[in-house]
């Protein structure tokens, strides 16, 4: 792989080309009738070296005062750098990126040193009405990073990636936005005693702070920690409207609470350049494991609602897949036919209904061991089995790694992604259905379903599809296909998002999800901060 290629851009995860494995080539072979030669093809690969049709916009006048503030080693407008700013890491980017169609990259990059220059970043382009995109880990899986009117792209990972504070009185960490997760986690993992954020979305190893806090995101063990914004304690914004900074008290009346003003506004609001978190013991030798198998879903989401409501403590990981999630997690390891499988057949863990259930239980070693004892027991008596402790641990190796594999399916032309919503207990399964019939409407569709994010009222259900793309029609079958996915999670009583948030790609729902009144209120609040709709304009739907 050269260096400035479309694909360089759009590769996700570690740099080296991934190999999908005997497990799922065989998935592939025989739900989707691929031969050899079809793995040998390479569809819309994107190695040409990028060029852009469309020079920069900007004045350079105008370019010579960014380059006065944040000097001319930080400010970049060359082809590669702007095409490497124009999209983020959704399914369309990707494509895009695959056919080297960049129509609206932005005019330039700006690497910020510190919160006065983006100050003063801002003052420029309020006067002359240029868009400025915060830029993070680029991870949005939403059009989030899509720099549809050009302008700036704010890229805070080269100055604002540092750690501020460990206050450990006060069991915070105060930090600068565009720090990474294994940074910060490092740094916390080795503090004194040791600590964790405990946020650990599937895109953590690149992913920053202040992108998660924009996209309102959720990590695997949120259901012991919380989502994000259960961890923000203060935060400082900085938007064109002025400097919005608010204190780490651990909780108050004064009004209502200004941090989840900018918790999900995804850029469109301003900059978030600091934030202080929450953060925890890490004791990994007191972490508790466990997984089960359950007859049926049905039984795997009632012992998963009595473990959240029975008042026996939490777990910190706990999720559930589906039957055919179970079905291809055991086909493409060693376990399909194994003599545990033929066994747990024949007392009644059968193919197409079973359903894989893990946990894992953080804290004090008296407290893990006390809340798994407790979910053995609801589990057991939802007629589980229990599994013992490697699956789970096996399945922690891959969590984000198994992520790299999108490129490889697109490479042989098989179109994949993933969605997410949240759903009240009661409507948790007629959503499932309703969706999971609507996948698999599609000739040819392999759908995975798993819950992954916990609470006492619901849950969240993450939806992956692989299927192979209608070949010079692949944008549009995505996005019908897409719409169809949405318009049934909205039928049957599902958000629009749990975690990922809504960018460009959710923003046509959004009207109907939230009201007319409450959109207005959005608006308003933006047009206050942000008179001239510079700050990420469209995504949300609000400019
Ligand atoms: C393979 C993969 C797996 C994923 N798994 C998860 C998951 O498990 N959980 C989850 O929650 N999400 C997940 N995501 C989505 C994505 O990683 C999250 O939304 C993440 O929080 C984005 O962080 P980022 O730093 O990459 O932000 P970016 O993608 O750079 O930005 C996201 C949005 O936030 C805005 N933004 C970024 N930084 C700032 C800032 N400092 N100030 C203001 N606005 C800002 C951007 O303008 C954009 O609108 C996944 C994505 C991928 C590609």
């Amino acid at each position: 792989m050269t260096l400035k290629t479309y694909r360089s851009i759009f590769k996700w995860g570690d740099k080296r080309e991934q190999k999908l494995d005997k497990g799922i080539i065989n998935l592939i072979k025989s739900r989707f009738a691929f031969t050899n030669e079809d793995f040998e093809k390479k569809y819309l690969y994107g190695d040409d070296e990028v060029k852009l049709d469309y020079k920069c916009k900007l004045d350079d006048k105008i370019v010579d005062k960014f380059i006065q503030i944040s000097g001319k080693e930080n400010i970049s407008k060359d082809d590669y750098s702007r095409a490497s700013h124009a999209f983020g890491k959704y399914y369309t980017d990707i494509l895009k990126l695959r056919k080297g169609e960049i129509i609206t990259p932005p005019d330039l990059v700006i690497y910020p040193r510190n919160d006065e220059e983006i100050v003063e970043i801002l003052i420029i382009c309020n006067e002359e009405k240029i868009a400025i995109t915060p830029f993070g880990g680029q991870s949005s899986v939403t059009r989030g990073m899509e720099t549809q009117k050009g302008g700036i792209s704010l890229n805070l990972t080269k100055h604002f990636d540092n750690i501020i504070q460990v206050n450990e009185i006060n069991s915070t960490v105060k930090v600068q936005s565009g720090i990474f997760g294994p940074k910060l986690e490092d740094h916390l993992n080795s503090f004194k005693e040791g600590y964790t954020c405990g946020h650990f979305p599937q895109s953590f190893e690149y992913s920053t702070v202040g992108g998660w806090i924009a996209a309102r995101g959720a990590g695997q063990a949120s259901t012991g920690y919380g989502k994000i914004e259960d961890m923000v304690l203060a935060m400082k914004v900085i938007t064109p409207g002025g400097v919005i900074e608010t204190k780490d008290y651990p909780a108050t009346a004064q009004a209502w609470d200004l941090n989840k003003i900018f918790i999900g506004s995804e850029g469109a609001l301003g900059v978030i350049t600091e934030a202080t978190l929450k953060i925890r013991k890490y004791r990994p030798d007191n972490t508790s494991y466990g997984s089960f198998i359950f007859k049926d879903f049905e039984s795997a989401v009632n012992a998963m609602r009595q473990i959240m409501q029975e008042g026996i403590g939490l777990p910190h990981l706990f999720r559930i897949s589906d039957p055919e999630e179970t079905d291809i997690a055991f086909k493409t390891s060693d376990f399909d036919n194994s003599l545990s499988d033929k066994f747990l057949k024949t007392i009644g863990y059968k193919e197409g209904n079973r359903c894989l259930m893990f946990v894992s239980i953080e804290g004090n070693k008296a407290y893990t061991k006390f809340v798994k004892s407790k979910i053995r027991k609801i589990a057991r008596k939802n007629s589980s089995f229990y599994l013992g402790v490697k699956p789970v641990t096996n399945w922690l190796k891959q969590r984000y790694s198994s992520a790299y594999l999108r490129d490889p399916l697109m490479d042989i032309g098989i179109m994949t992604d993933t969605l997410e919503t949240s759903v009240s207990w009661e409507n948790l399964v007629p959503l499932w259905q309703s969706v999971r019939k609507y996948l698999r409407s599609r000739k040819k569709t392999v759908a995975m379903v798993h819950i992954s994010h916990v609470y006492e009222n619901g849950a969240n259900l993450y939806f992956i599809f692989l299927s192979p793309m209608e070949k010079g029609n692949e944008m549009e079958d995505y996005v019908n296909y897409h719409k169809g996915i949405i318009d049934t999670i909205q039928a049957n009583n599902g958000s629009l998002s749990h975690h990922h948030g809504i960018g460009r790609a959710l923003s046509p729902w959004l009207r109907s999800e939230i009201g007319k009144e409450s959109l207005e209120l959005l608006q308003a609040i933006k047009k206050h901060l942000d008179p001239n709709g510079i700050m990420n304009p469209g995504c949300l739907g609000l400019y």
